[in-house]
This record gives C-alpha cells, structure tokens and sequence, in this order.
C-alpha cells in the first residue's frame, strides 16, 4: 500500500478537480490524490457531442486545465486507473492496477456512464458518448457513415443528430417524445426545435421506442422499433441518460 494521502478524490472530472482547486484555494496544505480511470488530463465533456464531434476542435482544447497548472496544485495525480472498490472500514480505494489507496477522507466523484439498453448493444456499429474516446471513435465511424439513426431524444440526442447531419450524414433522431427535448423545454419551444432539425434535413421519428437492433454478420444494420417498421442504419448512437458510475 503506498503511503496514506489526507484526501483521496476519486473521479478526475470537472467536480473532482473542482474538489481539489477549492481545497488549495482555501487554504488546506494536507497531501492530496486525484484517481481518475481515463488516461487523460481532466476535460470538458460538452465540447464532445459539437466542436469535437464536428472535427473543429482537437482533445486538447477540451482541457480543463494544462499539466503546468495541474502541477501547481501540489496534488499527486493518478490517471488510467478505475477504482474498484471501497473498503470504508480502512478507508482504503483497490484499483484496477492493483494499487491500495488510504486515506484520512475520501471523495467520491465518479459521474455517470452512459447508459446501456441491453437490446442496444453489442454489435459493430453502436456508439454511445461520453468520453474523448468515445467522441473520437464515433466521429471516425460518422465521417463514413450514410445512414445514421439516434436513439434517444433528449439534449444528448437532439445534439449528436445536430452534428451528424453537418457532417453530411442522413440523420434520423427517434425517441419516445412528441417532440426532441420536451421534457426540458415544453410542448411550444419543442415543437419549434422540431421544426429546426426538419429545416436541417434531421428526420425525426417521434413517438417511437426502439427495443432491439437488427445485425448482419456483428454489424448494425437497422433499428427495430416496438411496434413499426425497422430503420435501417449503418451507424446507432444511443444517447438513452447516464447511470451513477
Ligand atoms: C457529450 C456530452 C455533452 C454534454 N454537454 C453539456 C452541455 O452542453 N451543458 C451542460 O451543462 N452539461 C453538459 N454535459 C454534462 C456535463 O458534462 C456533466 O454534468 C459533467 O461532466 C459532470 O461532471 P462530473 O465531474 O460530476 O462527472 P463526470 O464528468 O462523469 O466525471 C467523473 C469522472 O470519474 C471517472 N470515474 C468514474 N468511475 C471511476 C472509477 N471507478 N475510478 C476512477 N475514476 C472513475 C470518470 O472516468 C470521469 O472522468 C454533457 C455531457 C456529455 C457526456
């Protein structure tokens, strides 16, 4: 085990690295860890689902801080290695790699996941976002893709069928709302991003709850709906919520 931290953050996100800075900002001198599992400096994830997502900004910019800031903190940072469980007890962090981290106070601040419907997974072609890498992979697959179907209409959705359709693909955003982002914005201004998306070429499936994929040979090749006709599509993001990671 190495040697006991005062605080241990777990969770290199904007709020984890939030902890830390107001920790120092405030005075506090104690011996800091910062564990994050991606490999990374900690990022912006907004950018990911436009500017990154559309090729206009590189990763880069997505960072919340640069290595010389980060390193002003005086913290000792652990990326590109997931916790894997607490032993409140001990106050003791196991990690992937094997490490044992203690310390005095721990910090959980782990975010969500993206959200995973079973009956869309598990097939070549299928994305979801949130990550830098997820952003990469699927802005490789879109620049080849002709037909492209969201399932899921809330921001997250609206926003990926937004970009997708800059980037020149057929777009179809579905989901089980009158309208996208309803819930947020209301029957009214719903109706007129609706209108919007129509404007921009999106097409939209409303209404609609997908429960299954359709494959070939591992490959995405459409979505099923509950009840309707399959769409077809060579590429699926599921932009369906997080869940606590
Ligand atoms: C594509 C996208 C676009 C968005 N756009 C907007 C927007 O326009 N406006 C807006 O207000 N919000 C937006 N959001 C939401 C916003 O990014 C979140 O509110 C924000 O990321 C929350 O920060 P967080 O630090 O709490 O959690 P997270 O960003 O989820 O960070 C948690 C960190 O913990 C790490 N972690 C998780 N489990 C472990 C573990 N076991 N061990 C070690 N590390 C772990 C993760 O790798 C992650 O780096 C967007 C989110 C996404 C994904």
């Amino acid at each position: 085990m190495s040697s006991p931290s005062d605080v241990l953050v777990v969770g290199a996100g904007a709020a984890g690295l939030a902890v830390v800075e107001s920790l120092r900002r405030k005075g506090y001198r104690g011996q800091i860890t910062l564990l994050g599992e991606e490999a990374g400096v900690p990022y912006d994830r907004p950018p990911l689902s436009k500017q990154v997502l559309a090729g206009t900004w590189d990763a880069e910019r997505t960072h919340l801080r640069t290595r010389d800031v980060l390193d002003s903190l005086d913290a000792e940072f652990v990326f590109g290695d997931r916790a894997l469980a607490l032993d409140a007890a001990t106050r003791t962090v196991h990690t992937e790699s094997g490490a044992e981290l203690a310390a005095e106070a721990i910090v959980l601040a782990t975010g969500l996941h993206a959200r995973r419907l079973p009956g869309l997974s598990g097939a070549a072609g299928v994305h979801v976002l949130r990550t830098l890498d997820d952003a990469a992979r699927l802005r490789g697959e879109l620049l080849e893709a002709d037909r492209v179907v969201v399932v899921g209409d809330g921001v997250l959705g609206a926003e990926i069928a937004a970009t997708a359709r800059l980037m020149g693909a057929t777009v179809t955003l579905a989901g089980p709302q009158a309208a996208p982002m309803q819930a947020q914005l209301g029957h009214e201004i719903a109706r007129l991003l609706a209108a919007l998306h129509i404007e921009h070429g999106v097409r939209l499936r409303p209404d609609t709850l997908v429960e299954a994929l359709d494959t070939a040979d591992g490959r995405v090749t459409g979505v099923r709906p509950v009840d309707g006709a399959t769409i077809p599509a060579d590429l699926v993001v599921s932009a369906v919520g997080g869940a606590p990671a």
